[in-house]
């Protein structure tokens, strides 16, 4: 590390096609690197795949993650790194409109974790090299034993063995004779990496690696998935579900066993409606997942004879309750079967128990989407009932100035400003003409990036390690250029207030205009250049707005995937700054 700055790790050499440090430089290192965004390029192709999800999953796996992966067993990976490229599975898998999905369930219930999430794929393959080199005499071998014995079994996580013990200790295993023999957690046989036959052997590492994900989920999202201690019964399920064909059943079905399903509560909770209340009954309770699945009024006629169905199954299952309302969230609310539950139950029970709820949410769900193209009433209409955006801050007189901040800040030497000197100075500028309001408030940084390319005359420019300076950036990109900025100016700030407030990832002054709450300051300012303002937010008014009917006329509201031809979210991409003809930063 130089002045906080990590040395790029060079020192690799390639050993197999595998780069191999010899620095303790954490990290990516080059040849990963450039392997990992030659998937990520290719992950973005792979969304065109023809046919159903299983064919994409299919090409992920194959054509990606195989080369993109390759040698990650050994060399080391960025946990930020890996989380970017699941992201982009998950999106090549199931198309980018999805939010809210838990993606542990798409990897460790729908898809076969090991092969597609990058995540689990890393760690699978680390426990696979270890197992490979405890069965093979050899130098390896020699190696990991000293490191072993070394560290009394607690090799530090730096370097190939250290990395692949992290792995297997993250996971629970506790170690009982060397570095062979693993006991494992809710497992009474021992695992043994030396005698077990390989496939039993990473048979039990996938299901380790699952139940990890699942646990994580629990304590992640305990509302909708508490219940399922690690093990879902994976296989009715997707047998199951194989008797939906790709369509708008399965689309909705998947998204509720995801726990993706736009209910009013979450619409709510998103700021895109004023109550919590369910639209389609008069109880005036919150639209949650209990409600819509099990309570609400309005999906009776197809809802009861299933749990009829439901109940008469649940008294042949010991240790499930005959009253739903006692069953766990994941399977009451997520359809998610824990295969603690099912302990001792015949096949067929099982089958036809996961079958008759599957039928339920899927009738449910189904009359509830055609209720809502009818009435069109999860989503508040835009501007109706919200508290508006505050154009008269753009107009007229600007009270009198009091108790606003002030600062100095001496010109930083390139060792810790990344961009051109001009920049900072702009942005001294711009800083010293805001004037904030008194009082608590917010804004974005996305407003305060507009107003300060209206001040500059200039574009933002791109992040210091962005590789190409010339590509064209979305507002949110310009936005994240703008809050690093202001942290490495107030990082080195001499004396005073840079700006008031702090920062929030809550920021709700553009929700009136459709958006979430987003990155910003508990502080507003009057703008400098308002009447410019007052233009770039008309038409981010009225861009939102497009995308807002599109986005409800897509059927996204439910989660019926606008497939490849229509990606309302593009647009923000496509969004120039019209300043961007203008002059860039390096004069
Ligand atoms: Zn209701």
């Amino acid at each position: 590390m130089i002045d906080g700055v990590p040395i790029p790790p060079t020192e690799e050499f390639r050993s197999l096609g595998v780069g191999i440090r010899l620095t303790e430089a954490a990290g990516t290192g080059p040849l990963l690197s450039k392997r990992i965004r030659r998937a990520g390029e290719l992950l973005s192709r792979a969304h065109g795949v023809q046919g159903g999800r299983s064919r994409k999953a299919e090409a992920v796996a194959t054509l990606v993650l195989a080369t993109g992966l390759f040698g990650s067993e050994v060399a080391d990976v960025s946990a930020a790194d890996l989380r970017a490229l699941e992201t982009k599975v998950l999106n090549s898998i199931w198309g980018p409109c999805r939010g809210g999905r838990a993606k542990e369930v798409v990897f460790s219930v729908l898809e076969k974790g090991h092969r597609v999430s990058p995540i689990m794929k890393v760690r699978y393959m680390q426990i696979g090299w270890l197992a490979r080199a405890a069965r093979r005499p050899g130098s390896l071998q020699t190696i990991i034993q000293a490191v072993w014995e070394a560290s009394k079994g607690r090799p530090r996580p730096v370097g190939p063995v250290g990395r692949a013990f992290r792995t297997v200790t993250n996971l629970g295993w506790k170690a009982t004779d060397g570095w062979w023999k693993w006991q494992l957690p809710d497992d009474p046989e021992p695992l043994d990496m030396v005698s077990e036959p390989m496939s039993r052997l990473m048979h039990r590492v996938r299901e380790a690696l699952r139940g990890q994900q699942l646990r994580q989920l629990e304590l992640r999202r305990p509302r909708q998935f508490e219940g399922m201690q690690g093990e879902v019964l994976k296989d009715v399920l997707n047998k199951q579900l194989s008797k939906y064909p790709d369509g708008v059943e399965r689309t909705l079905i998947l998204g509720a066993i995801a726990g993706a399903t736009w209910t009013a509560d979450k619409a709510h909770r998103r700021g895109l409606r004023t109550t919590a209340h369910c639209p389609y009954c008069e109880c005036g309770m919150d639209e949650d997942e209990d409600h819509l699945y099990w309570k609400c009024s309005a999906w009776q006629v197809v809802r009861d004879p299933m749990v009829v169905q439901l109940v008469r199954y649940a008294k042949e299952i010991p240790w499930l309750s005959e009253n739903p309302e006692e069953w766990p969230p994941c399977l009451r609310l997520s359809c998610l079967p824990p295969a603690h539950a099912f302990k001792g139950v015949g096949d067929e029970i099982v089958q036809q128990f996961v079958s008759a709820q599957l039928t339920m949410f899927c009738r449910v769900l189904r009359m509830r989407m055609g209720r809502e193209r009818v009435k069109e009433c999860l989503f508040d209409k835009l501007g109706s009932g919200h508290k508006s955006y505050p154009f008269e801050e753009l107009y007229g007189p600007k009270p009198r100035a009091e108790d606003q901040p002030v600062f100095e800040v001496e010109l930083l030497p390139p060792s810790k400003w990344k961009w051109e000197p001009a920049f900072q100075v702009a942005l001294i500028d711009w800083l010293r003409e805001l004037q904030w309001m008194p009082g608590k408030s917010s804004v974005t940084f996305i407003e305060l990036a507009l107003d300060f390319e209206a001040h500059s005359g200039k574009a933002m420019p791109a992040a210091p390690s962005a590789e190409l300076e010339s590509i064209v950036l979305s507002l949110h990109e310009r936005a994240r250029v703008l809050r690093t900025a202001l942290a490495v100016l107030q990082k080195n700030l001499k004396s005073g207030t840079l700006v008031p407030g702090t920062m929030t990832l809550k920021a709700r002054s553009l929700v009136p205009l459709g958006a979430g709450p987003l990155a910003g300051l508990t502080s507003r300012p009057y703008f400098t250049r308002r009447s410019d303002m007052l233009q770039q937010l008309r038409s981010l008014a009225e861009y939102s707005e497009q995308r807002w009917t599109s986005k409800i006329r897509a059927g996204v509201s439910f989660n019926v995937g606008t497939s490849t031809q229509q990606r309302p979210a593009e647009g923000a991409r496509e969004r120039r700054s019209r300043l961007h003809a203008a002059d860039n930063w390096n004069m």
